[in-house]
């Protein structure tokens, strides 16, 4: 069978196999396509089918989250985790708690933190969990006790040799709270089975900024190809979580300026810039305050808030005039026509904060321009990387400075981009972070898999 033909026969066999999971058929084309690059000079891992393993999760768990809200009444949620890999070490992969949850993205994000994972250079094999629920609404004890009733399953399926989830898109410090102390007293032991902990119990200083610190310095690396930095660049921000937060605190450090940030009910454009004082705003309305984002530009003249309009077929928020774009919010938030609004409107750079926020239509567009284009594998990998660090603290039981975590993510997400960097051009295709970060990633658990036989 010809390269072309085997990458075919694979696709058709994963859609098949998995008829109503267009995210995760989506990732697995990304990375065949690159893969197909490999096969040729290394038949081996065609001989031992190892990618028709590793587009199989060694383990799906998936179970039922019963919990009573305020006024009494139950509620039944959906609870997953999926144990894609653990060629090179323990499941590591977020909890996601959103109302568009299911088995399909979830298996999306589990097989993308595989080879993320693979990249930081750190021992993680891939996972990722979480369930239906909206946190959003819902008081502090209707949160705590769902998390309860979630890792009463849960908790049977990890541990810090085993799986080690993290927070994702709804799940961040309070809920990582609930989860640990429930674990806590189901096991009776103090653990690092959680990452992105609070401080005085074992968290890591920089885990709540390392994706986004990470994206931006990933980004500078690519800029730095070009003898270029961050002085005076224009910025697209999308979302205003977690991720979003930390990109623009770290651009702002670096000298550029952050224009735009959203949520899922629009997004506001500030010409001036996001400063300093205005981020502390945003951090006190969306973490503390649980707010929207159209109370920023309510806030701040000379802001403006674009609802979402369902009619449109593109996001505006990708249609201003700047050099960078960090998209941070959520899965194929940037569309054909997104991409091309953006290459139009001059920008060069794009990082991505979030997982798979770009359409297989977009990605292709960004790398027909040759543009910088950082896909989320690599560019938001040092939020794992900083769990990674996480973890390593826990079991020496020791507490790295601030300043030593940075540098640590620093010269992970450095290490990142040149392996991309190099791996493109070994492959034949210089520039190309997509090709550079799928092929960079699979080849170290290909041959721990290939080491370890068929299981
Ligand atoms: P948060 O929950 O902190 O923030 C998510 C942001 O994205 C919010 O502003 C949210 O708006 C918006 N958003 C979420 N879903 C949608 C949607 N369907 N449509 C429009 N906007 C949406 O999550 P994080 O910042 O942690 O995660 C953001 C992205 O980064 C995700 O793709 C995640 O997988 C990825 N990521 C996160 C890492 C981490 O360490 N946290 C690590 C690597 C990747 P609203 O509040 O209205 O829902």
């Amino acid at each position: 069978m010809s390269k072309t033909n085997y990458a075919d026969h694979l696709l058709a066999m994963v859609k098949a196999k998995n008829p109503a999971e267009p995210e995760f058929l989506q990732a697995v084309q990304e990375v065949v396509e690159s893969l197909t690059l490999v096969l040729d000079r290394y038949p081996e891992y065609r001989t031992h089918k190892i990618l028709e393993r590793i587009v199989e999760p060694e383990r799906v768990i998936m179970f039922r989250v019963p919990w009573m809200d305020d006024q009494g009444e139950i509620h039944v949620n959906r609870g997953f985790r999926i144990q894609m890999n653990s060629a090179i070490g323990p499941y590591k992969g977020g909890l996601r708690f959103h109302p568009s949850v299911n088995l399909g993205i979830l298996k999306f994000l589990a097989f993308e933190q595989v080879f993320k994972n693979s990249l930081t250079t750190l021992p993680m094999g891939g996972g990722k969990g979480g369930s239906d629920f909206d946190p959003k609404n819902k008081s502090d004890n209707e949160v705590m006790r769902f998390c309860q009733s979630f890792m009463n399953e849960l908790y049977r399926h990890i541990g810090a040799d085993t799986d080690v989830p993290a927070g994702d898109i709804g799940v961040g410090g309070r809920e990582i709270g609930f989860l640990f102390g429930q674990y806590k007293k189901l096991r009776n032991e103090f653990t690092g089975v959680l990452t992105g902990k609070g401080l005085n119990w074992g968290g890591s200083l920089i885990r709540p900024e390392a994706t986004g610190y990470g994206a931006v310095y990933f980004a500078a690396e690519m800029l730095a190809t070009r003898k270029q930095t961050f002085q005076g660049k224009v910025c697209l921000v999308s979302g205003s979580g977690n991720v979003a937060q930390y990109t623009v605190e770290k651009i702002n450090e670096l000298g550029g300026k952050v224009v735009t940030l959203s949520d899922s009910n629009g997004y506001i454009y500030d010409e001036a810039g996001i400063d300093k004082k205005k981020l502390d705003f945003i951090m006190e309305l969306k973490n503390v305050k649980r707010g929207r984002i159209k109370d920023y530009a309510d806030a701040h003249k000379g802001a403006v808030y674009y609802p979402i309009d369902p009619k449109l077929d593109y996001n505006p928020l990708w249609n201003h005039k700047a050099d960078c774009a960090f998209p941070s919010a959520t899965q194929n938030e940037v569309n054909g026509k997104d991409a091309a609004n953006l290459l139009k409107n001059g920008v060069y750079c794009i990082a991505e904060g979030a997982n798979m926020p770009s359409t297989l239509e977009a990605v292709k567009q960004f790398i027909d321009a040759k543009i910088l284009y950082g896909l989320g594998k690599a560019a938001n990998a040092g939020g794992v990387a900083t769990s990674g660090l996480e973890m390593s603290q826990n079991s020496m039981r020791i507490g790295w400075s601030r300043e030593e975590v940075d540098n640590k993510l620093h010269g992970i997400m450095k290490n990142i981009h040149k392996a991309c960097y190099e791996t493109a051009e070994r492959f034949g295709t210089p520039g190309n972070y997509v090709n550079g970060a799928n092929i960079a990633g699979f080849l170290k658990v290909a041959d721990a898999m290939l080491d370890q036989g068929l299981v």
